[in-house]
């Protein structure tokens, strides 16, 4: 008994060395690194309260019954058009978190683009987290729940107007029409200048860091194809396929292994004065 124990202890801390070893590497590989990509998904927003769509504990789980209509059929472009109340009942319930805050990873993520760091954060997530906490070079590929737009006239509506449940429906106060959110809903396609800069940006990389998604949503996956970098670090709970070509995979929290990210070196600014 007493053996086991201490296989499991030998185990645990071989776990943590390998954890620590990795850890240093990861920072060696953003210290050498001039332009980087974040790309996250949902799992980058857990740790600011805000559920993950196909999680085992997310959205999804809670419309296994088929009586119900699943979330990735109310966030469609169809029923948007045709039962657009519903949408919005659904959409203010368990799409906004206007009071989320931004996590261990979203601040770590701004404070090296602030030290001086290219960085360029592609996201999936709709929340506006990273821009809460400071970044500024930010690819919104689903959109943001921050703007809204009527779909008459096109007039520019914020997210408060949106979330106020005294209207079912938002409304245009100039033309009637009503009011979209600017996320991608199901059968809509991506911006044309988000794709555009997102290719971009994944061409010029020489570091990819997928975080918290398991690369299931396409065409956002389909992404990272583009990348032709040296380094690429896969952070996720759960394993998935991308790892087998990444230098290190992580399988901890986002906010575990970036909040052990050091920003101290990153010094370019200051080193070509
Ligand atoms: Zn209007």
């Amino acid at each position: 008994m007493e053996k086991a124990m201490n296989k499991n202890d030998e185990m645990m801390q071989r776990e943590k060395e390998e954890f620590e070893h990795d850890i240093s590497r990861l920072n060696d590989m953003i210290k050498i690194s001039k332009k980087i990509v974040f790309f996250g998904g949902a799992g980058v927003s857990t740790e600011s309260g805000i559920p993950d769509f196909r999680s085992p504990n997310g959205l999804y789980r809670d419309y296994l019954d088929p009586r119900v209509v699943p979330p990735e059929v109310i966030l469609s472009h169809t029923y948007f058009e045709e039962h657009p109340k519903e949408f919005f009942k659904f959409y203010r319930e368990k799409m906004l978190y206007l009071t989320a805050s931004p996590n261990r990873a979203h601040k770590k993520l701004a404070e090296l683009e602030a030290a001086g760091k290219d960085i360029t954060v592609v996201t999936q997530n709709v929340d506006g987290l990273h821009q809460k906490a400071g970044s500024k070079k930010v690819l919104e590929l689903h959109g943001s729940v921050y703007r809204n737009y009527c779909t008459g006239c096109g007039q520019f509506y914020n997210v408060n107007f949106v979330a106020n449940k005294k209207y079912p429906v938002p409304e245009c106060s100039i033309c009637g029409g009503i009011i979209k959110p600017d996320v991608v809903l199901y059968e809509e396609s991506l911006r044309e200048q988000t794709i555009v800069d997102t290719v971009k940006a994944m061409e010029e990389a020489d570091m990819l860091i997928v975080a918290g998604t398991s690369l299931t949503v396409y065409p956002a996956a389909g992404f990272l194809n583009y990348f032709r970098g040296r380094y690429t670090v896969v952070v996720n709970l759960s394993r998935h396929e991308r790892e087998d070509r990444a230098d290190i995979a992580f399988h901890q929290r986002v906010g575990d292994v970036f909040s052990r990210i050091d920003t101290d070196y990153c010094t370019d600014k200051k080193d070509t004065i």
